[in-house]
């Protein structure tokens, strides 16, 4: 996929209400067909949801990133999992030291990564 239609799936999924597509072609500095063959790209393979709507009489399209599964990875502190799969304590998040301390690791282990990273590209 070409970074315009990852461009257009990124400036779709940032909005919960998703995008017209009236509007993303002006948004992408594209001219609409392109923006359609765009639309097209990300309708067949599932990315968005089309849904109809009208503007000042005018129909155009709502265009509405659907959700993927989540990243395992994004589950993981190192080798740490998030507390909260297997939690059955009353959640009160902003006070949970369990997720609180993942959260520590989380950070611990993105400075590991980034330091070894820029280790790797010095040598
Ligand atoms: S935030 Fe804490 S209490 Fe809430 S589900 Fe996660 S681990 Fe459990």
């Amino acid at each position: 996929m070409s970074g315009t239609d990852e461009d257009a799936f990124r400036i779709i999924a940032s909005s919960p209400e998703g995008v017209l597509q009236s509007e993303l072609w002006k948004i992408l500095g594209v001219d609409s067909r392109k923006c359609s063959r765009i639309v097209k790209k990300l309708l067949d393979s599932n990315r968005v949801e089309r849904v109809e709507y009208r503007q000042d009489g005018i129909k155009t399209f709502r265009l509405i990133a659907r959700k993927g599964p989540a990243d395992p990875y994004c589950l993981l502190a190192g080798d740490e999992l998030i507390p909260c799969i297997a939690c059955d304590e009353d959640c009160t998040i902003e006070s949970c030291t369990d997720l609180l301390d993942w959260m520590y690791q989380l950070a611990i282990s993105d400075a590991e990564e980034s330091s070894s990273v820029s280790k790797k590209s010095e040598e």
